[in-house]
């Protein structure tokens, strides 16, 4: 997930604040535009040239916007901006706002190109615009803005394009779930060193019709800005009761209790009854709630941690087991662990990968697990490829581990004879 984009934006109007003199001039009819501003203090008059004379249009206060049509496209300001007492704005240049755009919700990108591109029209034949500054003019002014397509009008035709791709793909995956296109693979999560198989990871797919296998990364994303992929993590969680059994009887009765784990989305974390939707699907399912982990990230928890903290203390109250995911690549503040009831901390693979090449990550690595320890938690290193890695972790108290060199993620069937063959080896 991506940090807040509200730190930033905070950043660019902080460093863009300007202080006016009373009657200074922010800008002329017939300048070249450049920038929008807000009114952070202070009051602003707008007002235009007819017949040599001048006409006042509006006095602006605080928090509202003036020179706007900046951010449309180019061409020459039809007013003029006077500061009338001493006032402060922030400037928003168009870089500014098309960075911003380019990090919203498409969809929200979609409505504002459509607004603009009306405003656009709209003002090419305003009659009062069209009888200030001639017919020709204006003509010329606004087609150049409009075909030529400035970077802005770019950007917002991309943010379209995929608005409606999302908006596609998101009618595509509801369809998909009615018509069971969306199943698990699960990927052994095993001891170290001695690789007996502590439980697995449900990693979904889709199996589309012409598509073939679509990755997660591929649509959950998109899932998760259209709000299905609550349908999505509900299936997961329902496939991974109904598995259980079936994994646990292929380790031969009950010696050795192994669980599954599922990802939850972190956009859940603001419905009141999350962990009343996921208790139900669990009860019904009649599998023992200690047998099922959710995967949660670090965001998740941030959004608003008071509400995070209650919902899980509900699901352990259930008798489900909490791993935190990733860890190591979000926020990673580790004062907060103590806040959250967790069972399971996830080393993220980033780590896993350079722990012999980059002495910064075997150190990262260390701490994570002594902190795991501090605080009870177990811990699971992430992307294991090569036996080295197994060492390195052991040596630092790592428990557990998942990655390719013990198993890709594989289809249930695959699943079950896997916890076959590997019970026979490694017990
Ligand atoms: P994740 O939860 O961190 O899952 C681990 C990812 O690493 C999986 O990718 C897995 O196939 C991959 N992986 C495991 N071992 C190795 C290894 O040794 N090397 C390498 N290079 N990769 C390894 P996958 O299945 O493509 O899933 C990607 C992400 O999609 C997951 O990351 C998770 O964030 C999300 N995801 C998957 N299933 C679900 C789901 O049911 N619900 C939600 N909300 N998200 C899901
Ligand atoms: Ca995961
Ligand atoms: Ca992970």
């Amino acid at each position: 997930m991506k940090t807040s984009p509200g730190h930033d934006f905070k950043l660019n109007f902080h460093q863009l604040r300007t202080s006016y003199a009373k009657d200074a001039v922010i800008f002329r009819e017939s300048d070249p535009r450049d920038n929008a501003y807000i009114i952070e203090k202070g009051e602003v008059e707008i007002s235009t040239q007819r017949g040599g004379k001048k006409v006042p249009l509006v006095r602006l206060g605080p928090g509202e916007v003036f020179g706007e049509t900046a951010l449309m496209g180019p061409g020459r300001r039809s007013a003029t901006a006077i500061a009338t007492e001493a006032t402060e704005v922030f400037t928003i240049s168009p870089d500014i706002l098309r960075g911003r755009i380019m990090d919203m919700d498409p969809l929200v990108g979609l409505l504002m190109s459509l607004l603009i591109n009306r405003y656009r029209r709209w003002r090419y034949v305003s009659p009062d615009d069209a009888a200030k500054a001639g017919p020709v003019q204006r003509e010329e002014e606004n087609l150049s803005a409009v075909e030529h397509g400035d970077a802005f009008m770019q950007d917002l035709n991309r943010q379209k394009e995929t608005a409606l791709a999302e908006l596609r793909m998101a009618q595509e995956i509801t369809r998909a779930i009615e018509n069971n296109q969306f199943v698990p693979h699960i990927q052994p999560i095993v001891s170290l060193p001695e690789r007996k198989i502590a439980g697995f990871e449900a990693l979904i797919r889709w199996h589309h019709p012409e598509k073939g296998l679509i990755p997660p990364l591929e649509f959950i994303p998109i899932a998760e800005r259209t709000q299905v992929v609550w349908d999505l993590d509900m299936l997961m969680l329902k496939r991974a009761c109904e598995i259980v059994p079936k994994l646990q009887n292929e380790m031969g009765g009950d010696n050795r209790r192994l669980y599954v784990s599922v990802n939850l989305s972190g956009v859940h974390f603001d419905s009141e009854d999350l962990s009343g939707r996921i208790g139900g699907i669990v009860k019904e399912s009649g599998v023992d709630p200690s047998q099922i982990v959710l995967e949660i990230t670090e965001s998740a928890l941030m959004g608003d941690p008071a509400v995070a903290s209650t919902v899980l203390k509900d699901i352990r109250a259930l008798g489900l087991r909490i791993a935190l995911d990733d860890f190591g690549t979000g926020y990673s503040s580790l004062g907060y662990l103590h806040r959250f009831s967790i069972d399971i901390l996830k080393i993220d693979r980033a780590f896993v990968q350079e722990i012999q090449s980059n002495k910064k990550s075997l150190d990262i690595v260390r701490a994570i697990v002594s902190l795991a320890k501090t605080f009870d938690l177990s811990i699971v290193a992430e992307g294991i490829e090569n036996e080295n890695e197994i060492s390195a972790l052991a040596a630092l108290g790592c428990d557990c581990g998942q990655g390719y060199l013990f198993s890709k993620p594989l289809p249930a069937d695959e699943a079950l004879a896997f916890v076959r063959e590997s019970v026979k080896k490694y017990g």
